[in-house]
């Protein structure tokens, strides 16, 4: 599809000088600075954006701040449920322009940009719309200063943490960005929020559809820039409460240190190399598409990605050929083709990053089953590749490589704790799944296994209601269901007497 294809609200959206959505309004930046935006599977530019830095985001702090202590606070629970569920409602009626523009930003498939765009985001939106009544402290039987309970009463609120900083990564742009506004305005918190600077569309559009919706303005503001610029300002920023961030490992200890600054609370969303075990008795016609989804989903540009597969050595060669075959078979396109099974990766930069790590697990004996190579057309993309023979300790199974590579290994013996060990043994601990029809040995691999998440017989289960988050250095705190709340609230403890 060319861009000539696209329905005018999308070609609107992309023709407009983007800038920073501050206060409710689009500014653009002082310095006049901008970067172009690529979509992934031409290479071809398709829009161009503001690059903010400090100045923005102290300009989006400030308005956040009025926001939170002017007219957001006298929002009442129920009024922000209604503008969530709005938000909801609105995000299905924009639906043609929100899949286009996270197809064209991201490169992801048509299937997959529709289940994300018309049933993932207005879900999610759902979900938190049915929290903010129901946000409650507690009665509490204490005793200050030994006074009789017929004295004094105890109890605690649950008030808004403040103005949150929001960092969000590339590879899921829409779905990231939800994850950060569906919380805050459930709980009353006010917003700065930093897109990726690679895919910042939906993130805009998504602020004016939250101001549609009635969120008042400076409740959510935009500013867009890159990471060591826009990004370190918010997460150092004095006025800032809390920082949610989604990304690298890396870049997350770099927030953690730019946070100690006025200890603002910090949860953090990192990265992945989680493991897909295989137990000799489990059904393999569920396993071979369940395992080669598990990695190959998003173009493996997916923190939960299973890029680790551990397989019984009985079945090992069944469940790699099957793997294979479906890898070559998958349609390499751009996402706004419908037939199209498998996009690009987001830029040149990724795409000869997943070489490289190709490249060396070939060299540590690693042996290649399929893929490896980059097709030669327009775009990022790289075939879906699988790795045997391959070993904990090598460059590939230790790096998360955010890209379609599976390195499998095997076991052939029957002790879980060594086989536990042996999928734990990565500094991630974000996800994982157990293939088996042995209850008694699935319920005790769900345990021994170091990850926030783990599924049986499935991969990545994400539900709105599921906590999600990461062990080790996979990330802190959860988001997603009730647990999702706790990081955007305080606790105040009250006792009164007479
Ligand atoms: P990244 O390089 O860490 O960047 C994430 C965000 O941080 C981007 O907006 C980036 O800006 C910004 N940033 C970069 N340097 C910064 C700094 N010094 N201070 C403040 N912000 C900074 O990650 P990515 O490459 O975009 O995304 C891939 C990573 O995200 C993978 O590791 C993946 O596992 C992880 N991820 C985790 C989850 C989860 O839920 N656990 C979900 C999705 C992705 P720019 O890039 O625009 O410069
Ligand atoms: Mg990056």
């Amino acid at each position: 599809m060319s861009l000539t294809n696209l329905s005018p609200a999308t070609l609107d959206f992309l023709h407009r000088r983007h800038g920073h959505f501050i206060g409710g309004r689009w500014v653009q930046s002082a310095s006049g600075r901008s970067f172009d935006v690529h979509d992934p599977a031409s290479g071809e530019k398709i829009a161009s954006c503001a690059a903010g830095d400090a100045h923005e985001i102290d300009l989006a702090v400030k308005a956040a701040r009025a926001a939170f202590e002017g007219p957001w606070s006298k929002f009442t629970a129920a009024q922000r449920s209604v503008i969530l569920w709005k938000i909801a409602d609105l995000v299905q009626a924009n639906f043609q322009q929100l899949f286009e523009l996270e197809i064209l930003d991201n490169g992801l498939p048509t299937p997959l940009a529709q289940y994300v765009c018309g049933m993932v985001v207005p879900e999610f939106f759902r979900y938190y719309a049915g929290w903010p009544t129901k946000i409650e402290g507690a009665t509490i039987p204490a005793a200050p200063q030994g006074k009789p309970p017929n004295e004094v009463i105890s109890f605690t609120l649950r008030e808004p943490i403040g103005v949150v900083g929001a960092i969000t990564p590339w590879n899921s742009p829409l779905p990231m960005v939800m994850l950060k506004i569906a919380p805050a305005l459930a709980t009353g918190c006010t917003l700065v929020l930093k897109p990726a600077e690679l895919t910042p569309l939906t993130a805009m559009r998504l602020a004016e559809i939250c101001q549609e919706a009635g969120v008042p303005d400076g409740v959510i503001n935009i500013v867009n820039g890159y990471g060591a610029d826009a990004g370190a300002a918010l997460a150092a920023h004095p006025g800032i409460d809390k920082i949610a961030f989604t990304g690298s490992t890396e870049v997350g200890r770099a927030i953690v240190k730019a946070a100690a600054g006025n200890l603002k609370k910090v949860t953090l969303e990192l990265g992945g190399k989680s493991p897909v075990v295989v137990f000799p008795d489990a059904d393999l016609d569920q396993v071979i598409p369940g395992a080669a989804r598990a990695c190959f989903f998003l173009q493996g540009q997916n923190c939960m990605a299973g890029t680790r597969l551990f397989v019984h050595e009985k079945i090992h060669d069944k469940v790699v050929e099957g793997i294979a075959a479906i890898a070559k078979s998958m349609k390499l396109g751009p996402g706004l083709d419908p037939s199209s099974e498998f996009g690009p990766l987001i830029s040149a930069k990724q795409r000869d990053r997943v070489a490289g790590f190709v490249d060396a697990g070939k060299r540590e004996g690693g042996e290649l089953v399929c893929g490896g190579t980059s097709p030669n057309r327009p775009g990022y993309f790289f075939e879906p590749t699988v790795l045997t023979h391959m070993s904990s300790e090598m460059t590939p199974v230790k790096n998360e490589i955010f890209g379609p590579v599976l390195c499998v290994q095997t076991f052939g013996d029957n002790d879980l704790d060594r086989i536990a060990r042996e999928a734990n043994s990565t500094i991630y601990g974000l996800s994982g799944s157990v293939w088996t029809r042995d209850l008694g040995i699935a319920m005790q691999m769900v345990r021994k296994i170091d990850s926030g998440q783990v599924s049986v017989n499935m991969h990545a289960a994400i539900d709105p209601a599921m906590p999600f988050g990461g062990n080790k250095q996979s990330g802190w705190g959860r988001e997603f269901g009730k647990e999702g709340l706790e990081p955007y609230l305080k606790t105040k403890g009250i006792s009164m007497t007479w």
